[in-house]
């Protein structure tokens, strides 16, 4: 008789192993799994640890002797409480045990390169070298089902809020958002490439023009970039696109789905997405991706010091920061913060340390003379500093104080942010353009889809970097988990954008030629999003390199250690794609 115990357990099992804890003394059961460990007991009894995917559990089986670890075994026996004494509550089938096992060995398996044991540190090239092995152990194990928990509530989510899944080609056109593009060469055209998209920002903004009204996909996108251990070459994201709405409507589609992630990852943990200007970010932060968890922001103190007498904090800028860990900053470690702040590009820090309060206050500081007692009063009261505190400045242009000030921030006190807090934040009204690049053109700070403030039209021609666009990012502890805008939906203003870019008309047409013709049909207004779901699943499962979220990673030379990947193609495959390869150059 087979005894269904776990409806989810069919086939060749009644149950899983976390299953047997909440059966009745003697069900009978049949397991499945893996041999995690096997004990002999003297010479008739031995202890066979079986693994499943959803735990350990031990089983009592007579005299055995061809049992090894991983084996792949079913098990049937009866399931009975452990003797009292012998529990273990470390793992929660630890109460339980499957008695009078019989064992039918269903695949053996040679002695593997390296322990399963989470607790067993093992060097990541092993790992992903035998990567279906690394996937057994509980970590991966989670990472994978937690992620996959996260897909299915983004996909619950935005189903809920009338978006429909439509899936974009992988070969597809160049994309311009700024990352360099894989390419695939096209057997039936020799000499012309596919590219694989960096994002569906056009093919979503298309589905607008073709009335999808709602579009989400949980999409790959692909970046021939260098990887590190936020990045890897594809990568995968929500991705969205609705039409007749506006900003807000874009931030609460996205933090319903966020709050469903949430509470399928952590129960019923409560989100809130604060909000904050790009102007702001960078003010208070140095950063448009601020880490707002250890608080410590900057404080603008130009005005304080603007009759000052020491020439190196006469500047376009003063920014302070009170910093956020005094106690470790030696005299050495101060020396080493003036250095690290030229080597992030600005002329120096100025260093002020506080002893005492109120009247009895007095400094410390390489420029404690020139400073005006008034001077100090004021930027005592401004940062509120006070005794054992360190205030450090840095003069210099807005954007480069404040960037170098908000590093050495992120650096000093980074350790001190608390590891459970899950800080989301809105940056809105980024630049329309980032700077110039070495032809003095604008780039573009978002992708050149993006919908400048309405109000700055007029300075598209003139001054094109005060253009203030209407976009925005989505930051969690200080990770940029996501970025979308409104787009433009006008094929005039998407020429006067290109532009600005230093697309001319002609280049504009062979490579969007097809956007720029839909737009002349009926375009909505729309707006749009996507967020890094790598990111996210790394951030919720704790994690902080992407490849513990990733089934097969690649390095971050870009190799798959497992597959061998990429590998070199001979000649005969090549041809009909009408490419030769060169000699690798020496040196
Ligand atoms: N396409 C953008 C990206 O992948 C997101 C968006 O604007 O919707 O970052």
């Amino acid at each position: 008789m087979t005894f269904s115990t776990s409806p989810a357990a069919a086939g060749m099992r009644t149950a899983y192993a976390a299953d047997l804890a909440t059966l009745p003394a003697g069900t009978p059961v049949t397991i499945c799994g893996w041999v995690n460990r096997v004990r002999q007991h003297g010479e008739h009894l031995v202890f066979v640890d079986v693994r499943d995917h959803t735990g350990i559990v031990q089983c009592v089986l007579g005299k055995r002797d061809d049992l090894r670890p991983e084996y792949v075994v079913q098990i049937s026996g009866e399931v009975f409480p452990r003797p009292e004494g012998t529990e273990n509550p470390q793992i929660p089938t630890g109460s339980v045990e499957v008695r009078d096992a019989a064992v039918t060995i269903l695949s053996e398996a040679e002695p593997i390169p390296f322990s399963l044991d989470d607790r067993i540190e093992v060097e990541e090239a092993t790992r992903l070298r035998h990567r279906y092995l690394d996937l057994r152990r509980e970590r991966m194990q989670r990472n994978l089902r937690l992620r996959a928990k996260i897909n299915s509530a983004i996909r619950a989510a935005m189903e809920e809020q009338g978006f429909v899944e439509v899936e974009t080609p992988l070969l597809w056109t160049p994309t311009p958002e700024g990352a360099r593009e894989f390419y695939v060469p096209s057997r039936t055209q020799p000499g012309s490439f596919y590219s694989l998209p960096q994002s569906p920002q056009i093919a979503k903004q298309l589905l607008m023009v073709a009335g999808f009204d709602r579009y989400y996909q949980i999409a790959r996108c692909l970046r021939d970039e260098d990887l590190r251990s936020d990045r890897q070459f594809e990568f995968t994201q929500l991705d969205m696109e609705a039409s007749f709405i506006g900003q807000e409507d874009v931030h609460r589609f996205i933090s319903n789905a966020m709050e469903k992630v949430v509470a399928a990852v952590f129960g019923g943990r409560k989100v809130e997405i604060g909000k904050i200007t790009w102007r702001e970010a960078m003010g208070s932060y140095g950063s448009d991706k601020p880490d707002r968890r250890f608080g410590h922001p900057l404080i603008d103190v130009t005005g304080v010091l603007a009759k000052t007498a020491v020439r190196a904090l006469s500047a376009p800028h003063v920014a302070a920061l009170v910093d956020p860990d005094p106690s470790s900053l030696s005299r050495a470690r101060l020396d080493q913060l003036v250095e690290r702040a030229r080597a992030l590009g600005a002329k120096g820090l100025l260093w002020i340390k506080v002893t005492g309060e109120g009247d009895g206050y007095s400094i410390s500081s390489p420029v404690a003379k020139l400073l005006e007692p008034a001077e100090v009063e004021q930027l005592l009261k401004q940062t509120g500093a006070g005794d054992g505190d360190v205030i450090l400045l840095v003069a210099d242009e807005w954007e480069r104080a404040v960037t170098t000030l908000g590093q050495i921030r992120l650096e000093r006190g980074r350790h001190l942010a608390d590891r459970e807090e899950l800080d989301l934040l809105w940056v809105v009204d980024f630049p329309l353009f980032e700077g110039l690049d070495e032809q003095g053109k604008p780039i573009s700070a978002h992708h050149p889809f993006t919908m400048p403030n309405e109000e700055d039209l007029d300075l598209l021609e003139t001054d094109p970097l005060s253009v203030r666009s209407q976009s925005y990012d989505l930051v969690l502890n200080g990770w940029e988990l996501g970025s979308g805008s409104i787009r433009i939906h006008r094929a005039d203003i998407q020429r006067r954008v290109f532009s600005a870019l230093g697309i001319d008309e002609e280049t504009a047409d062979s490579r969007f030629g097809f956007l720029l013709d839909a737009f002349r049909y009926g375009a909505p207004p729309h707006g749009g999003f996507a967020f890094g779901i790598d990111r996210l699943a790394a951030l919720l499962a704790g994690e902080t390199n992407i490849r513990e979220i990733i089934a097969y990673p690649k390095t971050q030379s870009g190799v798959d250690l497992m597959t061998r990947a990429p590998k070199r193609l001979d000649a005969a495959t090549l041809a009909p794609l009408g490419i030769t390869v060169q000699p690798a150059r020496q040196g």
